[in-house]
């Protein structure tokens, strides 16, 4: 789960974190500890040397007897014990709590010494300290007090830090836990609205928190993917209603044809006059059939592009060559007269496509004996090619749609001129393929231009 890893690394990093805090902690009591018993012991030592007096040639203390009367009157519940040594680390005087025992010199030098040891089993910190006398080391004073109490202190505390790091831990776990948990709350929410949006609930949406976050560009992005997919959906349904109904009129025909002939004998001549409209017709269908799989072929991922490098002028020349009869039949002329020739990269059987169908709109949208240009341009970007008629041109509205598939401008207006308006649509996924943008200038009535932009670098 999510949240359980969200818990679990902020848990890591805050169980590193506490057991330095603790740690520090620890250590910090402990040295502050010390640190009092020592100021603690250096003033009991700094007061035991004043009263040190070398009573002929032996250290001593000269106080001795005020000690002994205070031992019988306080109980002194911490109580400090002194040893006096000579230059040799001999005992010379020592404080009557003592009794036959004596502390422990560790070591004759001059610096002030700290140490942690034992005394009667039990744990004890001593200083010691030179005596001077008249600048020379006269002997040693040594000044210890018990630190059970202190440690005891400090034993509790580490017990008590021991004890509450997995304690704390653990309820940061639970806390962290139930954040995360609530933290991705919304995002269990977006999970959960988007399984109800199925093929038939597209039109479903996902409310988009007013968060101004990035749960709301998220759901924002989702909801826009859906707007998507939703249009690509009915654009496909469209589609397929359309390419249904542009093959059932030519069905239609036929059918109603064939019906009538069967209807009652004829003469032989009326039987081959509706074979030929029969024909006429199942020819309309095999070119809107063709047109289709075409459509599917230059469909993006369904044809590999091929690269080549071909001359345009002898493409479009081509083209020319196979329109020359319908060309003929109605009186037109194609102005074509390039200078140089224009040979740029690109797949020669999408571009061929694009030539048949945009030089086909051209003189099927013309009128009789009009006239149409081709021109290519060398341009800084490479040649820019355009095809234009004097024809009926495409109302402004309609300018946007003409790349639809399907769609026809007018369609009554010019009844005689036959088409499945997928020509255009062709054109654009072909042109998509090689990177061109088709642009269309068109004035009603006026005629009807058409520019296709080629790359030096396809
Ligand atoms: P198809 O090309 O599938 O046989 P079509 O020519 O009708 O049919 P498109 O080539 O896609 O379809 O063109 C779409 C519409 O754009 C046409 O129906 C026509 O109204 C308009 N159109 C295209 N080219 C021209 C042009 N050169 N002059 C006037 N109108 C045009
Ligand atoms: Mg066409």
């Amino acid at each position: 789960m999510y949240r359980d890893r969200i818990a679990l690394s902020y848990m890591l990093v805050t169980a590193l974190l506490l057991l330095l805090l603790f740690v520090f902690i620890y250590f910090l009591v402990s040295a502050r500890v010390y640190k009092y018993i020592d100021h603690q012991l250096d003033a009991v030592a700094l007061k035991h040397l004043n009263e040190v007096a070398p009573d002929k040639e032996i250290l001593s203390f000269y106080n001795k007897a005020e000690w002994e009367e205070r031992e019988h009157q306080v109980a002194d519940v911490n109580p400090v014990f002194i040893t006096l040594y000579d230059s040799t680390g001999e005992v010379a005087d020592k404080s009557p709590n003592l009794k036959q025992e004596h502390l422990k010199l560790r070591q004759m030098q001059e610096l002030p010494l700290y140490y942690n040891t034992v005394f009667n089993q039990q744990a004890i910190r001593q200083v010691q300290v030179p005596v001077k006398y008249n600048g020379q080391t006269a002997g040693y004073l040594a000044a210890a007090m018990s630190t059970e109490g202190y440690l005891m202190v400090l034993r509790s505390l580490l017990q008590i830090l021991i004890i509450s790091y997995p304690l704390t831990l653990l309820i940061l776990f639970f806390l962290a836990r139930y954040l995360a948990g609530k933290s991705i709350q919304p995002i269990r929410d977006i999970i959960l609205q988007m399984s109800s949006i199925r093929q038939d609930t597209l039109n479903l949406r996902i409310i988009e928190p007013e968060t101004n976050d990035e749960l709301q560009q998220l759901s924002s992005s989702i909801n826009a993917l859906l707007n998507r997919i939703e249009q690509g959906f009915l654009r496909e349904k469209q589609f397929t209603a359309d390419a249904a109904h542009q093959l059932k009129t030519p069905l239609a025909v036929l059918k109603g044809s064939l019906e009538v002939l069967l209807r009652k004998p004829r003469g032989n001549e009326e039987y081959q006059q509706k074979i030929v409209e029969s024909v006429e017709e199942i020819d309309r269908m095999w070119l809107t059939v063709e047109q289709l799989l075409m459509l599917a072929r230059v469909d993006g991922k369904q044809h590999q592009v091929n690269l080549a490098e071909v001359s345009l002028i002898e493409m479009i020349d081509n083209v020319i060559q196979r329109f020359s009869r319908k060309i003929q039949q109605r009186g037109m002329r194609i102005r074509f007269e390039p200078e140089t020739d224009f040979v740029t990269t690109t797949d020669p059987f999408l571009m061929d496509i694009v030539l048949e169908n945009l030089i086909s709109n051209a003189i099927k949208y013309s009128f009789e004996s009009g006239e149409i240009e081709i021109k290519i341009i060398q341009q800084p970007e490479g040649p820019l090619l355009s095809i234009a008629d004097e024809g009926i041109g495409i109302a402004e509205p309609d300018l946007e749609r003409i790349f639809d598939p399907f769609y026809r401008s007018e369609p009554f207006g010019h009844p005689a001129v036959k088409g499945d308006g997928l020509g255009l649509s062709i054109v654009r996924r072909a042109c998509r393929l090689l990177s061109i943008q088709p642009v269309i200038q068109s004035k009603q009535g006026a005629g009807t231009k058409v520019l296709l932009q080629f790359s030096v670098k396809p």
